[in-house]
Parts: C-alpha cells; structure tokens; sequence
C-alpha cells in the first residue's frame, strides 16, 4: 500500500453564549478543529487530528510532510514518523511545537489505516484492551459565583460521573473557596481534580497544592510554566499533592526529562500534540519505568476524542482519560460513533481502524479557512 494524498479539513464551530467558556485565556467563542485524511492506492482513507493553530498545520502538512510522505507504505508507521520527525521535521521546524502537532494528526490516520488494512479497532493493534471500558471525568467547572459552580458539580454528578476537575489558577482565595465549596457538595469519595493551566508562581502554586490537598484532591495540574521543570520538582519537594502535567508537552523526550527529574506524577498526553499514537505509546515505556500513570488529556474533537479512548483502552497504566464536557459541535456533531458516558465510563468504537466516520454535512456546516486568532494570557498569580 502507499500514501497518495495526505489532505487538511480546517473547521470552526461558533458558540452560543450559554456554551461559551470563561477560561483564563478569555471567553472561548468557538471551537476549532484541523483533520487530515490520509489517501492510499487501495481506497483506504485514514483519518486524523491536530490540536494546534489550524492556518500554520495546514501549511506544514501541504507543503512539507505531504511532500515528504506520498509514496511511502502508510502501515510503516515506525518509518513514516521517522522521516517526518528525525529527518524531515526537526531540523526545519524545531524538536517540538506546531510540527509534532501536525504529525501527530497524520500518525493517528496511519493507525486508522492499518486497523482497517487489518479488520480490527485501533486498541487491538496497540496490545489489546486492558480494559472493556474507560474511566472518564469531566472537565467542565470554570470559575463562577461559588453558588454556580457548586450547582454545576452537581449537574456533573448527575450525569453519571464519578470525577470531574475544576480550573483553577485566578485567584488564590477564590480558587481555594470553590475548591472547598465542591468538595463539601460532593463528598468525601467524589474524585476531584484541580487545573491551573500554569497559572500560579511557584509560592502561590505551593500554598493552592497545601490547601487542596487537605481537600483530598488528586492532582494539581500545570501548576506552573510547563517549560520550567525545576520548578515542577521544587514544588514537588515542597508538597505531597501529586502533580499532573503534559497537555502542552511533545514527544516522549519532554516526558523523559519531567520523569527524569521527579519533576510529575501523572503524565497528561495530548494524542492530537504530543506526536500521535505512535509516540503515546514511547511515553508509556518509559513512563512503566518511572512508574507513572498516564491520564490522557483530551479537548477537541470528535476524532481526537476516539482516538484517546483506543489509547485509553490500550495502556497499561491508565486509570482515567479527561473528557471535555463544554459545548462543542465538533466532538458531538463530527462522527458517527456516539462519544458518549455512562456511569463515568466510555467505550472505544470497535469497528476497524479508529471505528469512526465523518459526517459529511458537518464537515460542510463547519468548514472554515479564515486566520486564527492569537490568544493572550493573563500574568500568574502570585502568593498573597
Ligand atoms: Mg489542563
């Protein structure tokens, strides 16, 4: 089989204002997603996803990996990722960033491919499920009036779910109000998570990991600048909390060197940025050897989303995934396999490949090709 054609699908969903997230990025008035369907000579289409700035993806894989990769046999996954990163990539783009995101799109369209060259889901390829369902929590409690974000955990609960996060990361009295809020709502045996989107200096980050882990939370996640992993490891020292961190993290040698340096506890991949599936699954070595779980992050789309679940299924050391519950078209209206919960569980699709299929008048309703915006974050908070 060979590569033939390696296309980019940009897409933006506007949001209703009750849909609309307040992050510490602003309020989100859409959700944007980049796919590439991977083309071969026996009629056999590979679907992937890109989480990263939609204009400049769409330019290195028309221009550059296309280029590099048409001809190639898609089910050698291992030499196709090599040429793209080792000799083809790293060099021009640099060893992480908007490169490994747009490879990491076309990886899991190879993995797509080769589970349909083989008749079987994507999960099957990578080792066999080590679990028939995935443990979800939700990611949907921004910050709000207390009142409001209490109501909306409970909302959560109700869904089924049995964990869910909350951003923190604004302000330190408030964030720990709200945190303590919750907890108090839910209970003693609800999973609660906390997110600062690194946006806390390291005292503030030391005094949020004290107070939230006498709230029995169970991770603090980006505490700080994800550049900055000393940081990470003096927080570390300075507190039991576990820490997650990774979303913004590529390829297996930034993991390596958090591990490296006791620096995390859960490792939080973006499938659709860290390098795809293929370099998931290199995390996972080395994450068995550091002993750390993986916590897979997801904010996306549809394809990201199914793509997780097979990972999700697949890892060995895995014991929840991240769902986005925030209003986004793209992740409810994009695939025909419902990407659902029930009870906090989700199931991978078990048709060949990712056992997904785009809908076509979704890709229709919601093709875009305009600029991207650029997002500007507000300073860390500092101690009080
Ligand atoms: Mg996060």
């Amino acid at each position: 089989m060979k590569i033939t054609d390696i296309k980019t699908i940009r897409l933006r969903a506007s949001l209703p204002s009750e849909g609309q997230v307040h992050s510490r990025s602003g309020v989100r008035a859409f959700r944007s997603a980049l796919l590439v369907e991977v083309h071969t000579d026996e009629g056999i289409t590979g679907i992937g996803s890109c989480s990263g700035n939609g204009m400049l993806i769409e330019i290195i894989v028309d221009r550059m990996l296309k280029h590099l990769l048409v001809g190639m046999d898609p089910t050698n996954i291992e030499e196709v990722w090599d040429k793209a990163y080792f000799r083809g990539g790293v060099r021009a783009l640099g060893s992480r960033g908007i490169g490994v995101v747009a490879l990491s799109g076309i990886d899991i369209a190879l993995w797509d491919i080769a589970g349909k060259a083989q008749g079987l889901p994507v999960y099957r390829l990578l080792g066999g499920a080590k679990r028939d369902r995935v443990p979800v929590y939700a990611t949907a409690l921004y910050p709000d009036k207390t009142e409001t974000v209490v109501k909306t955990a409970v909302g959560i609960r109700e869904k089924g779910f049995r964990a869910l996060k909350i951003k923190v990361g604004f302000d330190l009295a408030q964030d720990i109000e709200i945190v303590s809020a919750v907890r108090k709502e839910l209970g003693k045996d609800f999973t609660i998570m906390t997110d600062a989107n690194q946006g806390y200096r390291i005292d503030a980050a030391a005094e949020a990991a004290a107070a939230f882990g006498g709230l029995g939370v169970m991770w603090l996640e980006e505490p700080l600048f994800m550049e900055d992993i000393e940081a990470h490891a003096e927080l570390k020292r300075r507190s039991s909390l576990p820490i997650a961190v990774g979303e913004n993290l590529h390829t297996r040698y930034a993991f390596q060197a958090f591990m490296a340096r006791n620096a995390v506890d859960f490792l939080q991949p973006d499938v659709a940025r860290a390098g795809g599936i293929s370099e998931i699954m290199q995390i996972a070595v080395i994450a068995e050897k550091y002993q750390r779980p993986i916590s897979l992050h997801t904010w996306g789309d549809g394809v990201a989303l199914a793509a997780s679940l097979h990972l999700s299924a697949a890892l060995k050391n895995s014991p929840i995934m991240e769902l986005d519950l925030t209003h986004n078209p793209l992740r409810a209206e994009l695939t025909d396999w419902p990407l659902e919960q029930h009870d906090g569980l989700m199931t991978p699709p078990d048709g060949p490949g990712l056992g997904i299929n785009l809908i076509p008048q979704a890709l229709k309703k919601y093709a875009f090709s305009g600029p991207e915006e650029i997002t500007l974050w507000p300073e860390p908070v500092a101690a009080r």
